[in-house]
């Protein structure tokens, strides 16, 4: 029984466009008792496996904590796969506005001593005795209050390029940091301010508002499913942002925009600029913010003594990282002296620029196509080409997408279609197909069809 990945990334992101379905990029979490988080853990690869569901995930004695990419027509039995469970029963799950069919590539289900590195010692206070949970409305509604103070419990690289208006962003990497510093804060304030919460997802704000509950602070509060599912309700309810800029997210897509500003910089050349990259060299890998200039200068790289290194022969650069630790460990993540407009701590509440509606090539991804079958031949002298349908139906009239590594993309209407060798209007399942194609073709070029 298949237990792990078997497909590299590359292979994967090539399935994902050839079968041209949409997948919808999702998150949720549980608290619960789980006994065997290993065999739990081995029965959630082997289901949702089966779904084609990818992401990454982490099971502990304490629960479950997932972020997931799960093909839009499977939505509902991935459903019933949580459902099998009583703790998962009605589980809210937090689909993303931005949807990209890669946001994941692998399917990574890790067990873990905890489902979030809080680092906090759960037997000292009672986990359970939460704050109020409050959805964007009410949520808005209280950050309009004066007795509100609102702190952000994300990490310095979250809220460099995206945050509540007004909300406290303590300069910290990691969630454990930040309690401590905002408790000392905030100490003669536990009777007579409404402390309000937030985070991604809604996950880290379970843990802090106990813990600030056990601290003695009598009223608090927390965004119900975090920035991802406040920037659901605002769509669906049409209610005004409170939320400036960018929601970072731990996936390929490293942000989903909320509103239009821009509140960052390019951390090299100080351009207004909110895109996360990881620096190209194996041996750094710095998350930083980069600008599209910047990243053609630099190569994608944080520094210039990265750009030399990526430049090396691969023997020498391996070399250079023996005995290094590599990855977030050899910086700070996001910190580095290189990066000149880096921001933290206390960040600002303007937009330094307006975002720019997505370029083409989004346009061109979100063509929704779906793969019919590939070319066997193609007659040069005549222009026709020859294809075997795989998959759904083809039909006269269909407009199609041609598209292979020489062919690029073209798309084109079809107006005659010889199916089996005599004219017909529909070719099915494992017909011959031929029409006229007016550009040469390859062997094993995919043909969709394109849905409008
Ligand atoms: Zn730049
Ligand atoms: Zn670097």
């Amino acid at each position: 029984m298949q237990l792990y990945n078997t497909l590299s990334a590359e292979e994967r992101a090539i399935m994902i466009d050839d079968a041209g379905k949409q997948r919808l990029t999702l998150s949720f979490y549980a608290y619960a008792k789980i006994q065997d988080p290993q065999k739990f853990r081995n029965d959630l690869f082997i289901a949702w496996n089966a779904l084609d569901a990818l992401g990454r995930i982490y099971v502990a004695t304490e629960g479950i904590n997932a972020q997931m990419s799960v093909p839009a027509e499977n939505f509902e039995a991935f459903r019933e796969t949580l459902e099998v469970y009583d703790f998962m029963k009605d589980i809210r799950l937090n689909v993303a506005v931005e949807q990209d069919d890669h946001s994941f590539l692998k399917l990574t289900i890790k067990v873990r001593h905890k489902i979030v590195a809080d680092g906090l010692n759960d037997d000292t206070f009672d986990v359970t005795n939460i704050g109020v949970h409050l959805k964007a409305k009410e949520f808005n509604e209280i950050l309009d209050d004066p007795n509100t103070i609102v702190v952000d419990f994300r990490n310095h690289y979250e809220s460099e390029v995206g945050h509540f208006k007004g909300a406290i962003t303590p300069d910290v990497e990691t969630f454990r940091e930040s309690l401590p510093i905002i408790n000392e804060q905030l100490k003669d304030h536990k009777d007579d301010k409404n402390l309000v919460m937030y985070c991604t997802g809604g996950i880290r704000c379970e843990k802090a508002s106990a813990y600030f509950k056990h601290q003695g602070f009598k009223n608090v509060y927390q965004l119900e499913g975090g920035i991802i599912n406040y920037a659901k309700q605002l769509k669906e309810e049409g209610l005004e942002s409170k939320f400036i800029g960018k929601n970072f997210v731990f996936d390929n897509r490293l942000g989903e925009r909320i509103t239009d500003d821009i509140i960052s910089q390019c951390h090299q050349c100080g351009k207004p600029c909110d895109n996360h990259t990881n620096c190209e060299n194996d041996g750094c890998h710095l998350l930083f913010i980069q600008c599209d200039d910047c990243k053609a200068a630099m190569e994608n790289c944080c520094s210039t003594e990265c750009l030399e290194i990526i430049h090396m022969p691969l023997v020498d650069q391996v070399r250079l990282r023996t005995g290094k630790q590599v990855g977030n460990k050899v910086f700070r993540k996001g910190k580095s002296e290189n990066l000149k407009f880096k921001h933290s701590g206390e960040l600002p509440e303007t937009a330094l620029a307006t975002a720019q509606k997505p370029a083409d090539i989004r346009q061109k991804i979100k063509v929704k196509k779906v793969l019919l079958g590939k070319a066997e031949h193609y007659y040069v002298k005549a222009q026709v080409g020859q294809f075997t349908i795989e998959n759904q139906e083809l039909n006269s009239g269909d407009k199609i997408l041609i598209s292979g590594p020489t062919t690029g993309d073209q798309e084109m209407v079809l107006n005659r279609i010889i199916v089996n060798g005599a004219e017909t209007q529909t070719a099915k399942i494992g017909d011959k197909v031929t029409f006229e194609v007016p550009f040469r073709i390859r062997l094993s070029d995919k043909v969709y069809k394109i849905l409008e």
